[in-house]
């Protein structure tokens, strides 16, 4: 044969081939006519993308992948709307958002007075001696401030005079303290004669007394399990009603993956469950609770649950190292501005954070381990570094994390990019807490190592974004409107807060996609829009990569697509 008549039949060969291939390879949907930004290495934007049996299949031009189409082919016109790869909370309490929704829900609450109005309509509709638990008040978000405050804090009077017969247990917003009234500290043997014996210090946490001596309702940390362990336990009916109430919340605000931070064994079953039932909607990546050290046993044993479907993943585990910087609770190296001679607690032996970080990379789970104050980052960074080199080969591709990583200080900043140690923080926590946070840290060190994601991120370290749903609501906007703005949701102060330190709109972007897919290990199959990752997306109403800075806050979600199913449509 001649070269020509070769080259000739090479060609039809290759022709016929991706004629044969282009049949298979015919998208199942294709979306098309909005502003589609990739999240890649580049942060490209492309017109449209082809998605075949969940997964995407090409993005290209308009005319790249309309060429494509076959007849069953669906095409999703986005109306000019703004489509992401799906968002990912790397950092939630899953349950918390379902159970805010079936308790008394106080996040919005904006005085002390209307936190026990809206206990006293409670108590109406309650049963006599039927307890009443509410979630998500927060003293320094209130407008005004009742009169007795102690150490920062309300006291129970009006409550217990609204709920006299009613044991009431309300967790602060933080979830780091609750607040009880009389009745609920009766039935737990709190009272000043008590505590007379019992020092107001329980180890990890805090009884708050006035000058008296007597209990003034709220407890800190380890001490609200006095009360705590009195508030009847769940049902699995009721527990269910909330995981799916949860679901569907994630679910109206894009999030399409979610990172649970602290769960048992209950919740991991009720996961597989819903899974299995079809009713799941959402990807989730569960770390385990450090609070149970049978919990950790098991599972050491037993080994990661990588699931290949990609919908129930373990192999973490979360430990609780300090308290919130709220109720002075973060671990500092030096005094709280705020109350000389107090410098926090660590919240669990840090001999724990040794022995899970060795016993984790032994057995294959990332450590990620909460901890606000620059004394408890310190120590965990110490204690991680130690497991790596303890145990080099094991901690090549470790990514352990630390959760919050708020206040840092500036001699550890360097050594998350340099030990690949991940500061897993939400941005919206800067929003809401740095106009009082400068009270309890002062200036110097709010600009030296407060919420510095720009910092952070030269390091080489990456940062993924979140939450912390309930302290906040799940929603990403307001999170992703910090990151760029680093002011309050009320639009202050003008140009932001330590400017310097605001992610870039693509930084906050990847901040919720690719980075949190990496800090699962899902970089591969997620986290950006690009052939042979899943199709999942988030469409938002405007666009949220040029829009003024202000009206990012207007946005809403219009469309959230897991696995190429459309499972939330603002139209419909
Ligand atoms: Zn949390």
């Amino acid at each position: 044969m001649k070269l020509t008549s070769k080259l000739l039949c090479l060609g039809l060969f290759l022709v016929l081939t991706a004629l044969s291939c282009s049949s298979i390879n015919t998208p199942d949907t294709i979306y098309t006519n909005g502003h589609i930004y990739t999240s890649d290495i580049s942060n490209s934007k492309v017109e449209a993308v082809a998605v075949k049996d969940g997964m995407i299949l090409a993005t290209g031009s308009l005319a790249e992948i309309d060429a494509m189409k076959g007849k069953n082919t669906k095409v999703i016109d986005l109306e000019g709307k703004t489509m992401t790869p799906g968002f990912i909370e790397s950092h939630g309490h899953l349950m918390g958002i379902g159970y805010n929704k079936l308790e008394l829900d106080l996040m919005y609450v904006k005085t002390y007075d209307e936190l026990v109005e809206k206990v006293a309509e409670a108590v109406q509709n309650a049963k006599p001696g039927e307890w009443i638990t509410g979630r998500g008040w927060h003293q320094d978000k209130w407008i005004e401030r009742p009169d007795n405050m102690v150490k920062g804090f309300q006291t129970h009077d009006k409550l217990s005079e609204v709920s006299p017969d009613n044991p009431v247990y309300l967790r602060h917003a933080s979830g780091h303290a609750t607040f009880a009234n009389e009745k609920a500290m009766q039935l737990a043997g709190v009272n000043r004669l008590s505590l007379e014996q019992l020092s107001s210090e329980v180890e990890g946490g805090e009884i708050i007394k006035d000058d008296l001596g007597n209990p003034t309702g709220v407890f800190t940390e380890r001490a609200s399990g006095l009360v705590g362990r009195l508030v009847p336990q769940s049902t699995e009916d009721k527990d269910e009603q909330a995981l799916e109430m949860a679901i569907q919340e994630c679910l109206e605000k894009g999030i399409t993956s979610f990172h649970d931070a602290g769960s048992g064994q209950g919740f991991i079953d009720r996961l597989g469950k819903f899974k299995t039932e079809g009713k799941l909607g959402i990807r989730m990546y569960v770390m385990l609770s450090g609070r149970s050290p049978e919990l950790l046993e098991r599972w050491y044993e037993s080994g990661p649950m990588i699931d290949p479907d990609h919908y129930v993943t373990v192999r973490s585990i979360k430990l609780n190292c300090d308290g919130a910087l709220g109720p002075r609770g973060a671990w500092l190296l030096e005094d709280y501005t705020d109350r000389a001679g107090h410098t926090g607690h660590e919240t669990l032996p840090m001999e724990v954070v040794t022995e899970v970080s060795e016993k984790g990379l032994q057995h294959g789970f990332q450590v990620c381990s909460h901890a606000i104050g620059d004394r408890a980052n310190r120590e965990i960074l110490d204690r991680y570094q130690t497991a790596f080199e303890k145990y080099p080969e094991l901690a090549t591709d470790h990514r352990f994390r630390i959760e919050h990583a708020q206040h840092l200080s500036g001699a550890d900043i360097p050594r998350f990019g340099e030990l690949g140690v991940i500061p897993a923080m939400q941005a919206i926590h800067m929003s809401s807490d740095r106009p009082w946070a400068i009270d309890r840290l002062g200036k110097a060190r709010i600009e030296e190592g407060a919420y510095v994601w720009q910092d952070l991120l030269k390091s080489g370290a990456i940062i993924p974004n979140g939450t912390d749903a309930p302290v906040e609501p799940v929603d990403p906007i307001p999170s992703f409107y910090a990151s760029v703005s680093r002011k309050t949701l009320a639009g202050l102060p003008e140009g932001g807060f330590e400017p310097n330190q605001k992610m870039s709109r693509d930084q906050a972007l990847k901040s919720f996609t690719i980075f949190g897919a990496f800090s699962e290990f899902e970089e591969d199959f997620k986290g950006s829009i690009e052939v042979g990752k899943v199709a999942d997306f988030t469409v938002f109403d405007k666009d949220i990569m040029t829009i003024p800075e202000a009206e990012i806050l207007n946005t809403k979600v219009a469309m959230t697509i897991v696995g190429g199913k459309v499972l939330y449509d603002a139209k419909q």
